[in-house]
């Protein structure tokens, strides 16, 4: 007897068995300036999970009922969403999160300019201490630096 799912007794066929669902994220909060640099500080968790209720581990949940809670949870997120929005200017939140980001993208291009221009000063090291000090593992790790190539091309 070919296995259904738990929740509408639609058979399993050839689907995996999928006893639950989730899906997680994390991000640091930018604008908390202090614990930015500091890992896992000012870093939120987040996660939707879905499993029926009183199911065992071999239980199934099939895509249709796997869409239908998604979207029901969608709705509650939404609503809730809609009561924190209150009162905020989302366009000038859009702004300051557009601002934020062009700043990480320019110091993420200063910092792989900066990479190459000293892998170049560590190629050009290279070349003139080539022969004329010993090839020791700081060296071989200093070649395979500059082997790995620029970051910007
Ligand atoms: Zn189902």
């Amino acid at each position: 007897m070919d296995k259904v799912c738990c929740i509408c007794k639609k058979p399993q066929g050839l689907a995996p068995t999928r006893p639950s669902w989730s899906i997680s994220s994390d991000f640091v909060h930018a604008a908390n300036e202090p614990a930015r640099n500091k890992q896992h500080t000012g870093e939120m968790l987040m996660s939707a999970y879905i499993r029926p209720n009183a199911q065992g581990p071999q239980a199934h949940i099939c895509d249709d009922c796997l869409r239908i809670s998604l979207r029901a949870l969608k709705v509650a997120i939404s609503k809730v969403l809609t009561e924190y929005d209150a009162g905020t200017d989302l366009e000038a939140e859009l702004s300051d999160v557009t601002a934020r980001l062009a700043n990480l993208q320019d110091e993420h291009h200063n910092a792989c300019f900066d990479h190459d221009r000293m892998q170049d000063r560590l190629a050009h090291v290279l070349d003139v201490l080539d022969g004329k000090c010993a090839v020791d593992a700081e060296v071989k790790s200093a070649r395979w630096e500059v082997s790995r190539g620029h970051l910007q091309g």
